[in-house]
Order: C-alpha cells, then structure tokens, then sequence
C-alpha cells in the first residue's frame, strides 16, 4: 500500500527520489516447485518528508507477507556479526552498570545472538520475534523467545509474567516498522522509569554518501538518520542521550534514547555534532538526493558492463553469499540466472533455494570450491573480508572477487 502520511512526523509532503524497479521482497527465496508459480513484485521507490527529513520507501508491504512466511534469515552467520553482538553487550553493560536483576529485551531478537552475548555480560533476557520458526531456534538454544510481533499487548503480557524492562534493544528493526506509535506505546509500557531504549540500524548519511543503495528493500522501511529521530522521540516526551557509530552493514549507528527528566547524566555532544555533519552533507536536499539516484543508475551500468564483458569472453560467474541486499541489487541491476550460474552461501536456510526474482539456485560454499568458477560478486560486500578470506582456497586457484558497491571492481 502507497503511504499518504510519514511515519514519524504525520507529514504528507513527500520528495521522491529513487526507483528501484518493481521487485519481489528480498527474503522471499523459492522451492524449485513454486519458480512455475506467479511471483509477487511490489514498488521499491524512495521518498524523504519534506517537514522532518525522514527518508522512507512510500509502498508498505504488509508484514504478514514479509515475515511470517518461513522467514530465512539468522543473524549469527558471520564471525565478524558475533563480534560485534558481543561489543554491543559489553558497551551496553558498562555504559549503564547492568546486573542480574536487570531485563535486556531484544525486539526482533532472531536466533538470539545478542541475547546471548548479554546474558555472558550477566544480564537477564527475554527475545520477541514473530518468525515462529526462528523463535523456536532461539528457545532450542536456551535463550526464551516470545513468537509474536512487539505490540503493546505483548508488552503488557511480558510485564505480567517477567516485570519491567531496563534494556529494550531493536537491532536493524526500527527500520522496520511501519506502525512506530505503536512500538512506542509498547516500549513505555515496558520499560521502567530509568530504563533506555536502544536502536542500531544502518546510518542514512553513510548508505547516501558510499552509495549503498542495495541496504533498500521491502522490509527496511525507514532509512534513519538523527535529525528525524531526535524530533520523533521527543514527541513521545523521550530524548536521545548518546549515540554510537559502528562499522558494521555499510556503516551503522546506536541510538540510545531515554525518558525526559529522569537522568542526571548529561546528553552527549555527539548529538550535535552530528545533526551538524547532516546538516553540512545537505543529505536531505532534492539536489543530493537527486545525484545519489543519478549515480546509482551510473552503478546498474557499469556492473552490468563489467559482467556481460566477462560473459562474452567465456568467464564462468557465480555469486557469493545471498543477503537481503545481494537480492536488491541483482534484481535492480537485472543480474539472474543467465548471468551467474549459482549463488554460494552458509545459510542452511537459503541452501537449495532460488533468490527471488532472478531465480539463481543457491548451493553451499562447498559447491563453489568444487566448481572453481573464473569470478565471484560478492553481494555481502560489507563483510568482504571474511567472507574473502573463508574462501581463500579459491582466490589461492585463480579466482577472482568482484565487489560492485560503490564502484565495480575485480580484487585478488
Ligand atoms: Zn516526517
């Protein structure tokens, strides 16, 4: 459905200024039996709210197609992602002197990666995640996790049986969500009078100034930044304290967020300097929005080029790994099966699948090894090295690397 009103501030001016074509949910990998099947595809268009700056897609698909459906994605499938989880927990426990007694509530807590690194920090945890197949994975591995959406009668039911939340954490969520009242209200029956609010997603200025364009598809909403935030948790009489920058998914920022009135401690000076570094990259501008659209059309280009060039001269291609964003760029791009043979990826979820769209079959890293291919795109550009560095055994052959973000360019 087309939105007619933003989702933090209510305004209905809206800017648009990216089309990414007409795609199915990047999520949304087939069994051989349904590629005979009819595919959805919905808009993949970007807007900003011309009245606080929220930079957001204008077409929702409705959470129940995106979510509930079989849902392939687990977040603890990199080395570089545990480690992070990990710096996540022990930063948090430091910051705000966390104990036992304390409750960490991850909201779209998957597996229950950073819930585990928590509890090692010595907290107690609670995961909510509506996917009920990977719920229960989590609960396998001993971190309990509620199957349902964070809603305030979720919140109202984990009150009853657990009590009040110290910690409530929306890693790469917020950015999620359509109904963001409805989370706050969730989140202010949850959380007890001292207790903080964090969100970590992919930080707006870097996806604009890096051209990481593939971080946009159905299930990312929002694309946030501090200065549309900063506005919305005020509204909700909260205020944001301290903010974080991490590396992690193109660049990323933690954004804790904190009743008014209820600290003594100081509001950070990062804050400022932040709204100041938007306001000094004009990142809200039609003419910078607009030459960010130009220059990602630039990118279909020349990635396109580049592998029908290695096409035309006999090269084998493949892909490897198969994140949500890998599937944003092949299908704006038009990179599908006639392209590249196979996608190689570790997730047992994805392996013997096809990527929606392009319907590329999904085989195992092993198969990539056997198979020895002349080139690799690497869709997991942002964990580049590891993912380069596990599959040594190819580069070591010949093989060569071919990172299309922000420029193509063929390494190793
Ligand atoms: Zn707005």
């Amino acid at each position: 459905m087309f939105i007619s009103k933003c989702r933090m501030c209510s305004g209905s001016s809206f800017y648009k200024f990216l089309d990414l074509t007409q795609t199915p949910p990047a999520d949304q990998f087939l069994f051989a039996e349904q590629l005979k099947g009819p595919e959805e595809s919905y808009p993949l268009q970007v807007v900003v709210c011309e009245t606080c700056s929220l930079v957001q897609l204008n077409y929702v698909v409705p959470p129940d197609i995106l979510y509930c459906n079989d849902y392939p994605y687990e977040s603890s499938t990199t080395k570089a992602g545990r480690n992070h989880w990990n710096e996540f927990a022990e930063t948090t426990v430091r910051l705000l002197a966390l104990e036992k007694k304390d409750l960490v509530i991850d909201v779209g807590s998957n597996v229950g990666v950073l819930l585990q690194m928590f509890r090692n920090h010595g907290t107690t945890v609670l995961g909510v995640d509506p996917a009920a197949n990977i719920a229960e994975i989590a609960n396998r591995n001993g971190i309990e996790t509620i199957p349902a959406f964070f809603n305030s009668e979720t919140a109202r039911t984990i009150v009853a049986s657990k009590g009040h939340a110290s910690v409530i954490t929306g890693t790469n969520v917020f950015a999620h969500i359509d109904d963001l009242g409805d989370f706050m209200n969730a989140t202010d029956i949850l959380l007890n009078q001292q207790g903080v609010l964090i969100i970590e997603a992919p930080y707006f200025l870097e996806l604009l100034q890096n051209l990481e364009y593939d971080t946009i598809y159905h299930e990312h909403l929002s694309y946030l930044s501090l200065k549309p935030m900063k506005r919305f948790f005020e509204s909700f009489n909260m205020e944001v304290f301290e903010v974080q920058r991490r590396d992690i998914h193109g660049g990323s920022f933690r954004v804790f967020v904190r009743r008014r009135g209820v600290s003594q401690r100081p509001v950070s000076g990062v804050i400022a300097e932040l709204l100041a570094a938007e306001e000094y990259a004009r990142a809200y501008d039609r003419a910078t929005l607009d030459k960010f659209a130009r220059d990602v059309a630039q990118n279909r280009t020349d990635l396109r080029r580049l592998l029908l060039d290695l096409k035309r001269n006999g090269k084998r291609v493949v892909g490897v790994s198969a994140p949500a964003k890998g599937m944003t760029l092949l299908n704006y791009c038009g990179i599908g099966a006639d392209i590249l043979d196979f996608v190689a990826e570790k997730s047992k979820l994805k392996i013997g699948r096809f990527t929606p769209g392009g319907h590329i079959p999904v085989v195992s890293d092993e198969v990539l090894l056997e198979q020895q291919p002349d080139y690799a795109l690497l869709l997991a550009w942002n964990f580049a090295e590891e993912i380069m560095n596990n599959l040594k055994q190819f580069s070591d052959r010949g093989g060569k690397f071919i990172i299309p973000i922000p420029n193509p360019k063929i390494v190793g």
